[in-house]
């Protein structure tokens, strides 16, 4: 008997693989494997969560409240703004908009896993231009640009390497793509970078027809769970992702959680500065490992990923910080089986994973 069949570019593709939570034998973990806040959330989105709400009520479609907070905190228009379930789904739209069978979607050659799933789900063709170093090069990208290129995504600080393109290679990124490109800039861990950087995408988005900036409550706001993104655009492109999103794709919850959230930027600057301090003092400590071939790329994001080329392998440090309680992301399947992506977790989080690959490399502890 004949089932249903897939179209054939669905039945190409894998579900997007999350980091884990458990070792082989079940036993749970600290997550450092999926860029979580290790702080938690801001007390005033959680006691906001805490009054409750009438669930047997659709939550606003438009988002109206969040959308005006987000504009008054980003110096933005209320109506260049959309949310969604989580920025995923908003980079799925922008994607769905814009590129179809035949079409080619651009991103670097390590960048979000996802990338290539919104491509492929809507049936275009996902082309990775070569990295520079692992980072994002901007030439590359441009030499990569064809007649079917449709999008443009660039996640910036990049995921999993952590690298940042400073607004002037962005800046540059854009000029050098035909105006009918659209270029995504995903800030997902946008917060995490340098105050001075973090309006420089904006501006772009605010000049242009052609630029989308997305960001998140998942990282530095610390409610993932909540699942609530928004992203940034002229008012054509707005458009087209309103279309083709949820129509009530914002729960009632994530709506409050992450309008209190934004009024407590107190929260989102300690996560930033409790970040790069442990990042600092992580990075410090796999500098001092670099003679058993143990290096890490310069981050400006909650992670850093760590490359093993001596003695002691990715898969072997996976196995150590597993047992050490840990999970953290090999990502062999993104052509990196020689590196992990750890995030910066608390403060012990961060001494016990250094203790670990140092005991590995047999050097005290
Ligand atoms: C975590 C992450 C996101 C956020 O996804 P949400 O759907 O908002 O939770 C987006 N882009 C990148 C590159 C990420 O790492």
């Amino acid at each position: 008997m004949s089932t249903p069949q897939p179209k054939p570019w669905i039945a190409q593709i894998h579900a997007y693989v999350p980091g884990k939570s458990k070792s082989a034998s079940g036993k749970p973990l600290t997550k450092l494997s999926a860029n979580e806040n290790p702080l938690g959330s801001s007390p005033a989105a959680l006691a906001a969560l805490a009054e409750g709400h009438v669930a047997a009520d659709y939550p606003d479609p438009d988002a109206r409240a969040l959308r005006e907070k987000i504009a008054e905190v980003h110096g933005l228009d209320p109506d260049r703004i959309v949310c969604g379930t989580g920025s995923g789904e908003l980079l799925h739209c922008a994607v769905q908009a814009l590129a179809g069978p035949g079409d080619e979607v651009l991103a670097s050659r390590y960048s979000f896993s996802l990338y290539p799933l919104l491509a492929q789900k809507v049936g275009a063709t996902p082309v990775l231009a070569a990295d520079d170093n692992y980072a994002a090069s901007v030439d590359n990208l441009l030499a990569a640009v064809t007649e079917r290129t449709k999008v443009v995504l660039l996640d910036n600080p990049n995921n999993p390497v952590g690298t940042f393109l400073p607004p002037s290679e962005v800046v540059r990124l854009h000029a050098g793509l035909p105006s009918d490109v659209l270029l995504v800039v995903d800030e997902a861990y946008g917060e995490y970078v340098d105050p001075a950087f973090q309006s420089a995408a904006f501006e772009l988005a605010a000049a242009h027809e052609n630029v989308l900036v997305s960001r998140t409550f998942s990282k530095a706001y610390g409610l993932a769970s909540e699942r609530v993104g928004w992203v940034t655009g002229a008012p054509n492109l707005i458009d087209l992702v309103n279309r083709l999103r949820g129509a009530f794709n914002v729960s009632v919850s994530g709506q409050k959680a992450a309008l209190a959230a934004l009024g407590d930027q107190a929260f989102v600057t300690a996560s930033r500065e409790h970040n790069a301090k442990e990042r600092t003092r992580f990075a410090e400590a796999i500098a001092m490992l670099g003679n058993h071939g143990i290096s890490a790329c310069p981050s400006e994001a909650n992670f850093l990923l760590v490359h093993f080329e001596g003695s002691v392998s990715a898969a072997q440090a996976l196995e150590a910080l597993s047992d050490a309680g840990y999970a953290v992301r090999h990502l062999p399947s993104q052509g990196l089986p020689n590196s992990l992506r750890i995030t910066i977790g608390t403060a012990e989080a961060t001494t016990d994973v250094i203790a670990t690959l140092r005991r590995l490399c047999g050097e005290a502890a």
